[in-house]
């Protein structure tokens, strides 16, 4: 992909917009552009450099994300609205093409990677309920404040505020910003020594985060645990390279597989609540590192009959009106509302799945289905709205949790930047 109108090659030390950022180190990639970790010589800061491919569907995509970006950054403190903000963009002329270039606010890990760290057993529930917080004040300010649908939220893009992850932050740990393209290889000497202890930092720092660390055990784990509670968890939705206008869409078929609406799936039309839906998938796997849905072709039947099948096999028979209303309905139901292809499911409702397959208490599963099932409902307008969940009291739980707390306090060592509640 590093050809003509592809990815653009860089090399740490590498200068942009007339030397006002500085390449430090890559950060990911995407199908679109590598991210690349930048330091702002202007405001002596680190940025997140996303650099775009050339190819004219490329720069038109980029295009469409900075108009996004822009009207969702302009005016308010979009700090406090929990979606990622619009620092800079700019062209830069390569090898391969002009490359737009995006300079966005430097995050932290995905929650993809918080569930990795993890090893796939889910957070623990308070845990999931900030992070759920966090994740409707983006909505509910997208929605309600620019009329703009997500279309593409999961994990992978919703991202931890780096600051929270002091290991991931060079200016808090201490690293000084590379300004010049260092001498011979980059992938030997003294910058792969300092990547891979922030790394090992980095795991260490989320697996305090978890709760359930890699390397649990010894006096200094079990001292994080106990302060685990305290710890401020905050994130931000990013990736607005797919969304859209409620007034104004460009594509019928939105969303990853995994977090697809059921409107969507049936080609019947879509507005804000596909995001809520996508939403409770991601509060579903935080809590137990399963996706709630994996849908797969069989014998006989589609990805998207299977998927329609768990779906009901999770939350019930659809609605015959809901079941009819798309374009694509009559391929996957007869004219009764049953699916074609698939005849026998097997029901088993979220909270029966949460005891038994997950060993939830009783009355976590009772109250984490209460606020899961909702935004589940088949029938899209039915489906509360990011503003009414903020409302709901098992996010409500957590603001009166947080008054019970009284003192707030630093702790030293590498933790310095978190908020730590007072020990008991
Ligand atoms: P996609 O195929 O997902 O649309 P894309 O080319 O649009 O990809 P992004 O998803 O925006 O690119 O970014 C690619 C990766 O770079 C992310 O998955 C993440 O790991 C990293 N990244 C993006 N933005 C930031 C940021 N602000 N801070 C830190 N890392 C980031
Ligand atoms: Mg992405
Ligand atoms: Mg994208």
């Amino acid at each position: 992909s590093y050809r003509k109108g592809g990815y653009h090659a860089v090399r740490v030390g590498d200068q942009f917009a007339g030397g006002r950022y500085i390449a430090q180190r890559k950060l990911g990639w995407g199908q679109f552009s590598t991210v690349w970790l930048a330091y702002d010589t202007s405001t002596s800061a680190y940025v997140a450099l996303k650099i775009q491919k050339s190819a004219a569907q490329f720069v038109q995509a980029a295009l469409h994300e900075i108009d996004v970006l822009a009207s969702i950054s302009e005016g308010v403190d979009v700090n406090s609205k929990c979606v990622v903000q619009l620092i800079d963009h700019f062209k830069h002329a390569g090898p391969n093409g002009q490359h737009l270039c995006m300079v966005i606010e430097f995050l932290g890990d995905s929650l993809l990677r918080l569930i990795k760290y993890n090893r796939y057993k889910g957070l623990p529930l308070n845990k999931v309920r900030e992070i759920c917080h966090c994740i409707l004040i983006g909505l509910d300010y997208l929605h309600r404040e620019h009329g703009i649908i997500h279309t593409d939220l999961k994990p992978e893009n919703v991202l931890l505020i780096s600051t929270i992850d002091p290991a991931k932050d060079p200016v808090k740990s201490g690293v000084s910003p590379i300004l010049e393209r260092p001498e011979g290889s980059i992938n030997g000497g003294v910058t792969s020594l300092i990547e891979k202890k922030l790394k090992r930092r980095a795991r260490r720092a989320v697996a305090k985060i978890s709760g359930r660390g890699a390397s649990m055990g010894g006096a200094e784990d079990q001292k994080s645990m106990r302060n685990l509670d305290g710890i401020d968890v905050r994130c931000k939705v990013v990736d607005f390279g797919n969304a859209c206008w409620a007034d104004k869409q460009f594509a019928e078929e939105i969303q990853t597989r995994q977090y697809r609406a059921p409107e969507v799936i049936l080609l019947a039309g879509y507005s804000f609540s596909v995001d809520m839906w996508s939403f409770a998938c991601i509060a579903f796997e935080l809590a137990t590192g399963d996706m709630l849905f994996t849908p797969k072709v069989g014998q006989g039947f589609s990805e998207d009959e299977d998927h329609l099948a768990l779906m009901m096999e999770l939350l019930g028979k659809m609605p015959r009106k809901v079941a009819t209303a798309g374009t694509k309905s009559k391929d996957f139901f007869d004219r009764h509302g049953d699916l074609k292809r698939i005849r026998r499911l097997k029901f088993w409702p979220l909270s029966k799945l949460l005891v038994d397959r997950y060993k939830f208490a009783q009355s976590d599963a009772h109250e984490f289905s209460e606020f899961l099932l909702p935004l589940l409902d088949f029938a899209p307008e039915k489906r509360p709205t990011a503003q009414q969940c903020l409302q709901h009291p098992w996010i409500r739980a957590m603001e009166s949790n947080e008054k019970k707390e009284s003192s707030v306090e630093n702790v030293g060592a590498g933790m310095s930047n978190l908020k730590i509640k007072g020990g008991k």
